[in-house]
């Protein structure tokens, strides 16, 4: 494996490192991150940018202006998990339930530490560069709050990448492909109403727990027998509750699950097919079943060209170890800038030597040398975009 870090990043490797320390140890939930929007603001105004602060409700924009050019958005989110950290580093956790389990400490680390190098290279850049600090990535759709508050204008966005840290991958590696990357990730709550009685007498009662069971089954059929095979669907009923006590027959049962799909056409599928199936079983034993289906994220899909350019900026730096990202059919709130302006969301390799750590897990930990080749990647592209 040889990784050519960029040396203007390998001068301030102890910087970002601990920057992203730092941030390990003061994570913050999703709109809540004060202190961090804080200490974000506090290095990008060390650097002779534009910073905006407030942005999305706790987000922060920096805007490096360079020659005329295009402006290209490069992203970091910034919330952490509620989760107790387990491992005993000496960074861990100093918020009692709240740990960065997902790299956007390490995400912030990296943009950080790219706005510093890149700041002084205003002189060759022939365009702009839009630092974006992203709030509640995790489940509460900060990106939308960033976009109403308009970060993809003022000036125009015509270009929007983001980085992942991604412990599935080995460190000295970059994933990057064009198309969907990661998932839909869409919930629904299906309450099954019937009839309840005693369970010794079943006759005239419409037994909401027998007809879930058949429901939980039949809904099974949707990613078995609807979805092409060829593509990727994943259905998942994770909560089932209802009854009273062993002997009576249940009137309500409540279901809750989520729906994955890498295309809208799947996820609209999925969407259609679990009301008739519902419909269906519904009307086959008397019972009525209610659906309440929220659209969560839309899938993340990455431009053509774009995915090419951080390809060759990425064999810049890691050479030979660009590969296909290892996917999974998790979700990304990154896929509404890129509903909205063409980019790529790429993953950088922060799996640490033989230790399993997966993302959202209470000792979750990188590769923190994987910080160094994302920022290197940073300056890379915007080298190569704006030069
Ligand atoms: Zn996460
Ligand atoms: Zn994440």
């Amino acid at each position: 494996m040889s990784i050519a870090l960029r040396s203007e990043i390998e001068a301030i490797s102890v910087e970002i490192i601990n920057n992203r320390r730092h941030l390990h140890q003061h994570p913050e939930l999703g709109f809540q991150e004060y202190a961090t929007s804080k200490f974000i603001t506090e290095n990008l105004n060390q650097l002779d940018l534009e910073v905006s602060t407030g942005i999305g409700q706790t987000g922060v924009v920096a805007l490096l202006k360079g020659g005329n050019g295009p402006c290209i958005g490069l992203r970091a989110d910034m919330d952490a998990l509620p989760l107790q950290e387990t491992s005993d580093v000496e960074y861990k956790s100093m918020n009692d339930g709240v740990m960065h389990a997902c790299g956007h400490d390490g995400h912030v680390a990296m943009l950080l530490g790219a706005a510093k190098v890149l700041s002084e290279k205003r002189d060759q850049l022939k365009g702009t560069v839009k630092f974006v600090f992203q709030p509640a990535e995790e489940g509460l759709g900060g990106a939308r709050y960033m976009i109403d508050d308009g970060v993809l204008e003022n000036p125009k966005v015509d270009e929007f990448y983001g980085i992942h840290l991604w412990n599935y991958q080995p460190f000295g590696t970059v994933g990057v492909q064009p198309g969907p990357v990661l998932a839909a990730a869409d919930e629904f709550i299906i309450s099954v109403k019937g009839k309840g009685g005693h369970g010794a007498v079943p006759q005239g009662s419409v037994d909401a727990v027998v007809i879930s069971s058949q429901l939980v089954l039949a809904l099974q059929t949707i990613v078995s027998r609807n979805t092409n095979p060829l593509e990727s669907t994943v259905l998942t009923i994770g909560m089932i509750g209802g009854g009273y006590n062993f002997n009576i027959i249940s009137d309500e049962v409540v279901l809750k699950g989520t729906a994955r799909a890498y295309t809208e056409e799947n996820r609209k599928m999925i969407h259609n097919r679990l009301h008739e199936i519902c419909d269906g079983i519904g009307n086959a034993y008397g019972a009525r079943i209610e659906v309440d289906y929220s659209d969560g994220y839309p899938p993340t899909v990455n431009s053509k060209s774009e995915s090419e350019k951080v390809l060759l900026a990425a064999e810049k730096i890691v050479g030979g170890s660009v590969q296909p990202p290892y996917l999974t059919m998790g979700g990304e709130d990154m896929s509404y800038y890129l509903q909205k302006v063409p980019g790529c969301f790429l993953f950088v390799g922060s799996a640490p030597d033989g230790l399993r750590v997966p993302h959202h897990s209470s000792h979750f930990d990188i590769n923190e040398e994987a910080l160094l080749v994302g920022s290197s990647v940073w300056v890379q592209l915007v080298e190569d975009v704006l030069t």
